[in-house]
């Protein structure tokens, strides 16, 4: 039997259109979408503003499709990792991460990665596919109900940093933050959303002339070509010059914050000279503010964290340069839910 429609793959104006051929009111289709988005619906069954005869046609011609946690992992510091199975069975991971000040969920953008950074746990998986819209949306959706039922708050912020790299899933990426940001979705404003790439320039540029409203982050890691290219294959064909001018462009469109991820491992990217390549890529970056994060040690790799004495001379080198750094401790390393250690794993 052939597999009916997601109806999440259509816009409103598409839904209309076939209302309109069903000699259904136009009005319907908002009331279908703000079921299907704003209150999560996953029956047709319960859009109860609606005639029993539309709910069942609907039901014939289409299906909704969802995302199950199959588990729950918390951590003793408040992080919580869950699974979610997609419906063609694969899963995917996202992290609920609180702070004092904020509840961030972090989403996966692919069901794998298709670009082997040495030190990520995802990017020693397949990439098996990219996520709609919708699987993308989902994950933020369950994540704010882990929210308020273990802390009784809703998230404060959204990043796109979990598994895959959402610039190779660009168009399901842009569409989930819509989604995240209209009226008729979360409402959330795009200033809590920040996006992650490993930094692939043609798509920083694109997302600068589509005149993005949220944040971005670039994975940097290394500021200098040739070891980025050691831990990072993708800088081969993305060199730092042509990334650097894609953060200057995507700045100069948009005015939004740009924030340089530097997940700091020993020997490897933490010496004096590192960090000095860091200050001179960092420094032609208007308002921009870099993130020294802890490396989390994973199963594939022999690498090891910097000691924080390192990481704070690093992290005194750029502020004596004028660039704006801050120290960012691991959260969730006892379930495999830091940064990069997403890979499927239940403890
Ligand atoms: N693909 C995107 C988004 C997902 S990766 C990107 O690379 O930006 C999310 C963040 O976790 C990135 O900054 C990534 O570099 C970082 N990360 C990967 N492996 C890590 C590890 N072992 N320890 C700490 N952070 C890691
Ligand atoms: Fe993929 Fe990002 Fe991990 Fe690199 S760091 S392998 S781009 S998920």
């Amino acid at each position: 039997m052939e597999s009916k429609i997601d109806i999440r793959t259509l816009s409103v104006d598409e839904i209309a259109d076939i209302l309109k051929k069903w000699d259904e009111k136009p009005f319907r289709a908002k009331q279908i979408y703000e079921w299907l988005w704003k209150f999560s619906v996953r029956n047709f069954e319960d859009m109860t503003n609606l005639s029993l005869e539309l709910r069942q046609r609907l039901n014939e011609y289409f299906e909704i499709r969802g995302l199950k946690t199959v588990t729950t992992q918390k951590s003793a510091d408040t992080t919580i990792k869950c699974a979610f199975r997609l419906f063609d069975g694969k899963i995917i991971e996202g992290v609920l991460i609180p702070t004092p000040t904020r509840m961030t969920a972090c989403v996966s953008s692919q069901v794998g990665c298709s670009l082997n950074c040495k030190f990520c746990a995802t990017g020693y998986l397949k990439r098996e596919r990219n996520l709609d819209a919708g699987e993308i949306y989902d994950q933020v959706i369950e994540l704010n109900k882990v929210a308020i039922e273990n802390y009784g708050i809703p998230l404060s912020n959204i990043v796109y940093m979990g598994m895959g790299e959402p610039m190779l899933n660009y168009h399901n990426v842009l569409k989930s933050v819509e989604h995240l940001t209209s009226e008729q979705g979360l409402g959330m404003a795009s200033k809590r959303i920040t996006v992650s790439t490993s930094g692939i320039a043609k798509m920083i540029m694109k997302l600068a002339d589509d005149n993005v409203k949220f944040n971005l982050a670039l994975s940097l890691h290394e500021a200098d070509n040739i070891k980025r290219s050691a831990i990072m294959p993708i800088n081969d064909s993305n060199p730092l010059e042509e990334l650097q001018t894609a953060l200057q462009y995507f700045y100069s469109k948009t005015k939004n914050q740009i924030t340089l991820e530097y997940v700091v491992i020993n020997n490897t990217n933490d010496s004096v000279e590192d960090a000095l390549n860091v200050v001179k890529f960092a420094s032609k970056i208007p308002k921009v503010k870099v993130n020294l994060i802890e490396y989390n040690p994973i199963d594939n790799a022999e690498f090891k964290a910097s000691d924080i004495k390192k990481m704070e001379r690093f992290a005194s080198i750029l502020k004596e340069h004028d660039v704006l750094a801050v120290i960012r401790r691991s959260r969730g390393k006892d379930i495999d839910a830091a940064c990069g250690q997403l890979a499927n794993k239940t403890k």
